[in-house]
């Protein structure tokens, strides 16, 4: 595999792009946003310039990785040459299904066709096409230069020989890969979803506070961020619909989402990205600042 194409050039799509573009593969980059595009190439420039500056790559390296991408927003153009297209575009099922047809009807019968959803059912993205044996996940996590997992998800079709290809890929980009089946969440969200709902039901239960809740699991346990904080970060819009598929998906009433986070979502708190969730941002600077209602 050589030439890479990743649709969708936001948060993820741009840190996609990154990895593979340092690792001397051909990408090109496409968004139906001409914006986004510019947006990603800044970042990915402003990445890379804190690599050069703390030396773990030169001005060469960075100028040969922007060098490796190429951008585009025309989707049959830029999957056309494709050995292995990566979609990285909004979740939201109606469009992954219509990405995929598209990507089908134009990129190479060799390709190889992978999505980075976060909870949307591989093997549903796969029946769109009409090469569900070459679709498969390739769930990276945000911030993708940083973050060294890649779920490997299977689909129900997906051939054993394309699975160790991608495992094989990963391994190439530095990255650690783990092969999963595609179930509800996979297994990282299928996790982690649950314990942040765990921490919305003590919060709203009123058995901690919101730094309480935060300080027992990074004092307690170790985890380099509170859970509260950590659904600010991931969003809680994200975090809501993750727990929604995997309620939906199971039927099983411990995945309910709890009704404070159904409330935040409703009244437009997602979290960092909107200013305020359980903490407040608008405000806060540097030092987290809790959130009026829960002080
Ligand atoms: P984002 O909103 O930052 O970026 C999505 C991009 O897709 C936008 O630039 C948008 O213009 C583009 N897009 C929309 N429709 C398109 C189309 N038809 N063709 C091409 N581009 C199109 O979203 P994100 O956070 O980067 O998430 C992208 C995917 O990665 C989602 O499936 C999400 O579930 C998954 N994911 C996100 C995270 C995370 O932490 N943000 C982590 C793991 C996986």
């Amino acid at each position: 595999m050589q030439n890479i194409t990743v649709i969708g050039a936001g948060t993820m799509g741009n840190g996609i792009a990154h990895i593979f573009a340092m690792k001397n593969f051909s990408v090109t980059l496409v968004d139906i946003s001409e914006t986004a595009l510019e947006k990603a190439i800044t970042t990915i420039g402003k990445n890379l310039d804190r690599m050069v500056r703390k030396e773990k790559i030169s001005e060469a390296d960075k100028a040969a990785t922007l060098g490796n991408i190429t951008t585009s927003t025309n989707l049959p153009e830029g999957v056309s040459n494709a050995d292995l297209v990566v979609e990285a575009a909004t979740e939201n099922v109606n469009l992954k299904l219509k990405i995929f047809k598209q990507i089908d009807e134009n990129a190479p019968a060799k390709a190889v066709l992978a999505s980075n959803t976060s909870s949307i059912s591989i093997t549903k993205i796969a029946a769109v096409t009409n090469r569900p044996e070459k679709v498969i996940g390739m769930h990276f996590f945000n911030p993708v230069p940083v973050m060294k997992l890649v779920e490997v998800i299977n689909g129900y079709g997906t051939d054993k020989s394309v699975t160790a290809d991608i495992m094989e890929l990963s391994k190439k980009l530095g990255k650690v890969p783990v092969e999963i089946k595609d179930y509800p969440g996979f297994a990282a969200n299928r996790m982690l979803m649950p314990l942040l709902n765990e921490a919305f039901f003590t919060l709203y239960e009123g058995v901690a506070g919101v730094a309480e809740i935060d300080t027992v699991m990074k004092l307690g346990m170790g985890h380099p961020m509170g859970p509260l904080q950590l659904a600010d970060f991931v969003g809680l819009d994200v975090c809501l619909a993750i727990l929604n598929v995997l309620h939906d998906g199971f039927g099983n009433p411990k995945y309910a989402p709890c009704p404070l986070l159904v409330n935040m979502v409703t009244a437009g708190k997602l979290g960092r990205k909107s200013g305020e969730g359980f903490y407040n941002y608008k405000e806060g600077g540097k030092d987290l600042v809790i959130a009026t209602q829960f002080v």
